[in-house]
């Protein structure tokens, strides 16, 4: 098994057009990936990113402290609590969400702007935001990124040094929150090999309708 953050580290530059595997095809859509904390959402979408540089991802802005690796406007656009309330009361985001002491939220237009140009986009978002897309956009795919065990999910967390251990904890409790919201999504996709889960990503990200059926 490939540990996350093992084979693509977040924030991997995408690779030359050139290197890139075949180009995601047919219209616009939205896709929503989503799952608990320390799952390897972060180190799937780098490995989209490396493979698939056609794939837009969006940035999101966030008022928590960059961890060491994380650079501006790569991983997150770090904000400044008060500019953070600015952008909601200037009605800048898509969806925003507390989690776990900080707030996250998705720039709107960016977004809008790449579905207008035909361009298919991702964000990658906590339960929360993408309960908010859901209402606001129920034509998008939302996808849930599902550890291989629970057990697995909590080595993976409590073993995570990037955070104080209570932050840790927070987040392993707010973890069972989102594993129970499972079956909100249209398709599960098992994070036990990043590269193979990238790939099944993409190939949602490609097709052109929605779909119901889980992978494994
Ligand atoms: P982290 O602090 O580990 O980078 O992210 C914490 C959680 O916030 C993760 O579940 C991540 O997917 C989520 N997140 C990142 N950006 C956004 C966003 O723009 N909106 C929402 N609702 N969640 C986000």
């Amino acid at each position: 098994m490939t540990p996350p953050g093992g084979e693509f580290p977040a924030g991997s530059p995408a690779r030359e057009p050139s290197e890139a595997g075949p180009p995601v095809g047919g219209p616009a859509r939205l896709t929503v990936l989503s799952g608990p904390s320390a799952v390897g959402k972060g180190t799937v979408m780098a490995a989209v990113r490396y493979r698939h540089p056609e794939v837009w991802v969006s940035v999101s802005c966030t008022t928590r402290a960059p961890r060491p690796g994380e650079f501006e406007g790569v991983q997150y656009h770090f904000v400044s609590p008060p500019d953070f309330d600015q952008m909601v009361a200037d009605g800048a985001f898509l969806e925003w969400a507390e989690y776990a002491g900080n707030r996250y939220g998705t720039p709107r237009q960016p977004v809008l702007d790449k579905l207008a140009a035909g361009v298919p986009a991702v964000l990658e978002i906590e339960l929360q935001g993408a309960r908010q897309i859901k209402h606001l956009m129920p034509e998008a795919q939302f996808v849930f990124l599902a550890p291989p065990s629970w057990t697995e999910l909590e080595r993976r967390l409590i073993g995570r040094g990037t955070e104080p251990i209570d932050v840790r904890w927070a987040r392993l409790d707010q973890a069972k929150v989102e594993l129970d919201a499972e079956d909100e999504f249209d398709v599960t996709i098992v994070n036990d090999e990043v590269g193979r889960a990238a790939d099944e990503l993409v190939e949602l990200i490609r097709s052109p309708r929605p779909t119901t059926r889980k992978l494994t």
